[in-house]
């Protein structure tokens, strides 16, 4: 199998410091060489206040080139799938998953900015697109990056026990094998 890349790629305004932390995170997490990608030509599509994720990958689908990358597309607009409106979403097939910002940011809740509660969040939501990338399921451990019921805040930005042993099992190219996937998650 040829050695997986992640290339994260702000599609919006993110600081510096927020940015050099997500790559840093991924980067402890999924022990893999993470690439930042502006992809500028497709800034000017991303205008509109809301867009469905589809839509979102039909038009940088077509600059995906090379198939052992995962990438992670940070946008700051509504993002909708099948007219729900969700927080980010991933495509396993083509390596292409997106994460918006706006419901992340406290002011969205008209309560006072906290950069640091912004940065967690994005880091947790950034680690579960991702992984749904390597195939990883909704983990059931509650504290999990991967669970998706329990509450944002109140998981970690880290993968259980489970989940990195099976993100292992895909990192040294083996099969997707749901029966293990179980087993482990039992
Ligand atoms: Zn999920
Ligand atoms: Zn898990």
């Amino acid at each position: 199998m040829k050695e997986q890349k992640i290339v994260l790629i702000p599609m919006c305004k993110i600081d510096e410091t927020t940015l050099s932390e997500i790559k840093n995170h991924i980067e402890k997490v999924y022990s893999l060489e993470v690439k930042v990608d502006f992809l500028e030509k497709n800034l000017n599509y991303i205008k509109k206040n809301q867009y469905l994720t589809e839509q979102i990958l039909q038009e940088v689908q077509k600059s995906k080139i090379q198939d052992n990358e995962k990438w992670i597309l940070i946008v700051d607009i509504d993002v909708y799938h099948n007219s729900n409106p969700v927080l980010g979403l991933a495509y396993p097939h083509c390596g292409i998953s997106v994460v918006s910002t706006k419901k992340l940011k406290q002011g969205f809740y008209n309560l006072t900015e906290n950069e640091k509660l912004f940065l967690e969040r994005l880091k947790k939501m950034v680690i579960h697109e991702l992984g749904h990338l390597f195939y990883l399921d909704d983990c059931h451990t509650k504290e999990c990056v991967m669970q998706c019921s329990t509450p944002i805040d109140e998981k970690e930005s880290f993968l259980c026990r489970s989940c990195k042993k099976f993100l292992e099992y895909r990192l040294k190219g083996y099969k997707y094998s749901l029966l293990l996937y179980t087993l482990w998650h039992a």
